[in-house]
């Protein structure tokens, strides 16, 4: 009855769609395409825990297994955890792709709770300056989002053993000043192409 695509392979990674809400609305986001990721990733009921642990399997033949999906996983802090735990229980090696407000969010440090369950946490820069970040992605939570983001990854490189910064390449965003934001907090620097 249920055909919801709650994990997918792209390579030789597992991808875990757990949501489609999101605190912002990017004008890039992989969502609004036609083409996607090349699976439907609307889900008609978000799963529970032990849908996703099911539908990963044998999670720890993967290269890496990551929580990306249609929406911002972190909105389901708990459901992460737990799929965590257990994934990681079986070998997986484990990545978060997040938007970083999701202490702001949620008001509890999340890179804390994440410590020991996640290797690599992705958060998504995308802009220079905090206006920008606005303009781009469009936050409900307004211009606080940009500097929770840059807190979220401060803490993340207390907790967490791999940090990454990731941006999309769009007119108007200033790479170099991107990659410079990275190099002083000690974060690592990717560099996206838009898709869609
Ligand atoms: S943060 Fe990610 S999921 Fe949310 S709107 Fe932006 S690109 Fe889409």
């Amino acid at each position: 009855m249920n055909r919801q695509v709650l994990t997918y392979e792209i390579g030789d990674r597992l991808y875990i769609n757990v949501t489609n809400r999101c605190c912002n609305n990017c004008v890039f986001c992989i969502r609004r395409t036609e083409k996607g990721v090349g699976y439907n990733l609307w889900l008609e009921k978000e799963p529970a825990a032990e849908e996703i642990i099911k539908s990963a399997g044998d999670a720890g033949r993967y290269s890496e297994v990551v929580f990306c999906g249609y929406g911002e996983p972190l909105m389901r802090l708990d459901v992460v955890k737990e799929v965590a735990a257990e994934l990681k229980s079986r070998g997986a090696v484990l990545r978060v792709n997040t938007n970083g407000q999701a202490s702001l969010q949620l008001g509890k440090n999340v890179p804390v709770e994440l410590r020991g369950l996640v290797d690599t946490v992705n958060i998504s820069l995308n802009a220079d300056t905090p206006e920008k970040y606005v303009e781009l992605c469009r936050p409900a939570l307004g211009a606080k989002a940009y500097p929770a983001l840059l807190d979220f990854a401060r803490e993340c490189k207390l907790h967490i053993p791999r940090v990454v910064f990731s941006v999309v390449q769009w007119p108007g965003v200033d790479i170099e000043k991107c990659r410079e934001i990275a190099h002083s907090m000690g974060v690592e620097f990717r560099l996206r192409k838009y898709s869609g």
